[in-house]
């Protein structure tokens, strides 16, 4: 049987720079899943149904909660977002490793039911530059920018319980930061047994007096 794959939650306020990391350490390590989101809000300019967000109304939003489809929810500026549970487990069980992009309170919904999943909180440099960069991505009209901001204050407080903290100031380190975590995951003692062991059965193999006197 595989080992089951690891879990990343990555979380932090709206405009730091979650979808900008998550893509880029994709394209670095392609084998790693993105769980897809359900959501009730409607999509912005260039997001894709299926690729972004599954895109549903909050009739089916409820339903899919009632039959205990989400692996967790939230609410977030009035609308309802979850994870659904059937793919993300199907992944690891098949020992793939999968980011949730997910807000704080599902994070901590997430590490009640999953403790084994290493989370990552992405903070920008500074209030000024968020604000910079979601006027900049130019999706939000300006009051519900504000919004964002407020909440970004509310969601920033809670940085400290994460596993780790990402400042995603210049891009490429934090990249680095971020490609650094997964990396160091993948080579703690306990996700390296079966390749310990491995290296230990070959051992055994070798005819030790022999060797040595080649
Ligand atoms: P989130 O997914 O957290 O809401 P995005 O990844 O959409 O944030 O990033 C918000 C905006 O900031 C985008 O326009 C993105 O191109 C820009 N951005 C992301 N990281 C940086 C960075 N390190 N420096 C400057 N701009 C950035
Ligand atoms: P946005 O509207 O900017 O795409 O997302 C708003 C917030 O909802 C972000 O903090 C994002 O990480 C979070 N979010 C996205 N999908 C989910 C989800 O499935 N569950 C939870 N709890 N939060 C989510």
């Amino acid at each position: 049987m595989n080992k089951p794959g690891q879990v990343f939650i990555i979380s932090g306020p709206s405009g730091s720079g979650k979808d900008t990391l998550i893509k880029a350490l994709m394209e670095k390590r392609p084998e790693i899943k993105l769980s897809v989101s359900s959501v009730t809000r409607a999509p912005r300019p260039g997001e894709l149904n299926g690729s972004h967000y599954n895109f549903i109304t909050k009739d089916e939003f409820l339903r899919m909660l009632d039959n205990g489809e989400f692996l967790e929810y939230n609410t977030y500026l009035g609308n309802y977002y979850g994870t659904p549970r059937a793919q993300v487990e199907a992944w690891l069980q098949s020992g793939a490793d999968v980011i949730l992009e997910i807000d704080v309170n599902g994070a901590g919904h997430v590490k009640k039911k999953l403790p084994d999943a290493v989370s990552i909180f992405v903070m920008p440099p500074s209030m000024r530059e968020l604000g910079e960069r979601l006027a900049g991505r130019r999706t939000e009209d300006e009051e519900t920018a504000q919004k964002r901001l407020l909440e970004a204050l509310r969601e920033m407080e809670c940085a400290g319980s994460y596993d780790y903290i990402i400042i995603n100031d210049r891009l490429q380190n934090a990249v680095r930061q971020l490609e650094c975590v997964v990396e160091a995951q993948g080579c703690r003692a306990e996700n390296m047994t079966e390749t310990v062991k491995g290296v230990l059965k070959d051992a055994q193999s070798v005819n030790w007096q022999t060797s040595q006197n080649v």
